[in-house]
């Protein structure tokens, strides 16, 4: 049983062909600039080297037209024939509060999705053309939605609900929802094997570092809250996103300086962040190189954005009366022992101790446990997976193990 997993962004396709016998990666890749100049593949097929193909793409379908081509390629491909893709899963970003599991892709689910472009513009139609294009080379092979949104509909709507006047939710579904639920559920699952304690009795804090932040509080197995919101702008600091902010900022900075709403989008999410105070990097690499000495806004940035997660850790505890284990995950979460060791200093008096050389030890990609074994909470690093998660669900929604319209198990 293959599995063909596409995440498929603005201009560019990453993707992942599963053997779901044992969990292999017969191939995966990414096609870069998808519909601009010097667009290329980079490819890896098995265990092989990685090979670019520097190839015009004119837009995602074409985009996956090449990738299918590869896929069974003489020299570089993995499947004799595209016969072999016994189903595809596509990460789809935004699925507003319809879906709160991942679900088999039909016209009413694609019509759903489309209505929740107003909430994802950037993200949305991009998976959506990805899902057109397979229909369209694939048109028997049955399709999966797995929706970054999903894993936090089951947070109380004291925790999803602005404090602006109720009319903007009960009429435009201005809400927080949520975003990196397939990590977070990726991640606080393995918690639970980690710890061989039962999933749906553990409360654990779950912290993703990568490209985009976010934060979630998995009460027995359920998020409870989460620190991105309406959009992925809110929440923690990011390498170039702002995260929390007063929003009358906005406005005084719209007056005075007479930007158009288009700039202030632009500002908030590709020029704030740890990219904004340092004015160095947006990536963690950079800013810790030399780490304390590279320089005094270098070291600002880190501490801005290591802060406001143990202020999120504080809040999280409260939220759920305790917390049995954080776990950090993503590119930064897994790598930077810098950040994990900032965010955990002096948080004794919550019962997460991290034993610092284990902290340095851990090895990217590895699994570990860095707290002191007198600690109360556990400190986790737990590598994400996110495809693998679209390629478990998808397998289990072709097999009928879960209901195929609301992602539940079937009963
Ligand atoms: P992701 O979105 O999970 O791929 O994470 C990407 C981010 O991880 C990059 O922007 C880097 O800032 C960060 N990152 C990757 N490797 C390291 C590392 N060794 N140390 C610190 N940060 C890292």
């Amino acid at each position: 049983m293959n599995i063909l997993v596409l995440n498929c962004g603005s201009s560019s396709i990453k993707y992942q062909l599963f053997n779901m016998k044992d969990q292999s990666i017969l191939a995966k890749g990414l096609v870069n600039r998808v519909g601009m100049a010097n667009a290329c593949i980079d490819h890896i097929s098995g265990r092989g080297p990685k090979i670019q193909i520097i190839t015009d793409v004119i837009d995602h379908h074409d985009g996956i037209k090449k990738v299918f081509d590869l896929l069974v390629s003489k020299d570089h491909g993995v499947i004799g024939s595209l016969d072999e893709i016994n189903a595809v899963g596509h990460r789809v970003v935004h699925a507003g509060e319809k879906f709160a599991g991942s679900v088999l892709l039909t016209d009413d689910v694609l019509e759903a999705l489309r209505e929740c472009i107003i909430f994802a513009p950037l993200h949305n139609p991009p998976n959506l053309r990805g899902i057109e294009a397979v229909s369209e080379y694939l048109p028997k092979v049955k399709q999966a939605g797995v929706f970054d949104t999903a894993f936090h509909q089951t947070m109380p709507i004291k925790a999803f609900l602005y404090a602006l006047p109720k009319v903007f939710y009960d009429k435009d579904r201005i809400r927080r929802y949520g975003f990196h639920g397939t990590s977070h559920r990726f991640v606080s699952k393995r918690a639970a094997i980690l710890l061989k304690k039962p999933y749906e009795t553990l409360k654990i804090i779950s912290i993703h570092l990568g490209n985009g932040c976010s934060m979630a509080a998995i009460d027995c197995g359920k998020s409870v809250d989460t620190s991105m919101g309406h959009t992925p702008v809110e929440g923690l600091v990011m390498g170039t996103r702002v995260g929390d902010i007063d929003p009358a900022i906005v406005l005084h900075i719209m007056k005075k300086y007479e930007l158009a709403i288009h700039e202030v989008d632009n500002l908030l999410n590709k020029h704030s962040g740890v990219l904004g105070i340092s004015g160095e990097s947006n990536d963690l690499r950079d800013l810790e190189e030399g780490w304390p000495n590279r320089s005094p806004k270098a070291n600002l940035a880190l501490e801005v954005y290591s802060y406001r997660i143990r202020k999120y850790i504080g809040a999280y505890m409260a939220v759920m009366n305790g917390c049995d284990a954080i776990v950090f995950t993503a590119g930064v979460g897994e790598n930077s022992s810098i950040v994990r060791d900032l965010v955990c200093q002096n948080l004794d008096f919550l019962g997460i101790r991290i034993d610092t050389s284990l902290n340095k030890k851990t090895v990217r990609g590895a699994e570990g446990d860095i707290s002191t074994s007198d600690a109360r909470v556990r400190t986790l690093v737990i590598p994400t997976n996110e495809e693998l998660v679209i390629a478990e669900d998808t397998l289990e929604l072709i097999e009928g193990r879960l209901d195929p319209k609301t992602g539940k198990p079937a009963k």
